[in-house]
């Protein structure tokens, strides 16, 4: 099955900033894929449509099954909810807040009451490492040790698909490595995961390299 499918999707900023110019994608359950490409060729944007975060100004976006552009913005909020997954560059943790709470927050939107989106950060904190963690808050932990409840954020809801943009550009090789190897594992528990990243040593890592240069797709 096809998890994610852009049809000619074009993106165009302010009327003249063609970020993309009409690209094709398709990625079957399951796979991890780097998206590679020189700054500004339209990677971020890219993720963004299949993140259905922003919506294509032609063109087509299927995210496991459902069109985007049949969807209201409330439906898709519900999709993103159900779906999709998120980790940035920047950890964007909530200071104030312990590392449970943080990732208690990645299941607000799903109507699961406050016990439980607890319990169930808990085990997605055991499962990045980080169960002796829980109480620590954002300024108490190492940049990695943030990345990695950024992390468990995204998966506490077991998205069938994560999208990570520059996840370990704020990261030491080392820190980074813990990241990649979380993110190996969840690819082998079957999540569909992509990667943004200008880093070839993670790209070559990646079974599969999506080249983006000026806004499109090359084969
Ligand atoms: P990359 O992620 O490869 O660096 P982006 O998708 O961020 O590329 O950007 C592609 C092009 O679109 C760039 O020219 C960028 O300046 C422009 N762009 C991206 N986001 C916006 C935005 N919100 N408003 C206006 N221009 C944007
Ligand atoms: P799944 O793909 O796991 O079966 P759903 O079918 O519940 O998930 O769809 C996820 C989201 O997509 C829903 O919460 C809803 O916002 C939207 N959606 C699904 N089907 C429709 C539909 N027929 N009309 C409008 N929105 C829909």
């Amino acid at each position: 099955m096809n998890i994610v499918e852009l049809r000619g999707v074009t993106k165009t900023y302010n009327g003249h900033v063609h970020a993309l110019r009409g690209v094709d994608l398709t990625v079957s359950t399951g796979e991890l894929l780097a998206i590679i490409g020189p700054s500004g060729s339209g990677k971020s944007t890219m993720l963004h449509m299949i993140g259905t975060l922003d919506r294509p100004t032609t063109g087509s976006v299927r995210i496991a099954g459902h069109s985007v552009l049949d969807l209201t913005d409330r439906q898709l909020s519900a999709l993103r909810a159900r779906h999709l997954g998120f980790v940035f560059q920047q950890f964007h943790l909530s200071p104030g807040v312990s590392a449970l709470d943080n990732v208690a927050d990645g299941l607000l939107y799903t109507g699961t009451p406050l016990r439980t989106r607890r319990e169930r950060a808990a085990s997605a904190l055991e499962r990045v490492g980080l169960g002796h963690r829980l109480d620590h808050k954002p300024n108490q932990m190492s940049g990695g040790e943030q990345q990695r409840v950024a992390v468990a954020r995204a998966v506490v809801g077991d998205p069938p698909l994560l999208l990570a943009d520059e996840p370990t550009g704020n990261l030491d090789s080392a820190a980074g490595a813990e990241v990649l190897k979380i993110i190996k594992e969840l690819h082998e528990g079957g999540t569909t995961i992509a990667i943004i990243t200008h880093d070839n040593e993670i790209a070559e890592w990646c079974p599969r390299q999506v080249r983006v240069r000026d806004g499109l797709v090359l084969s």
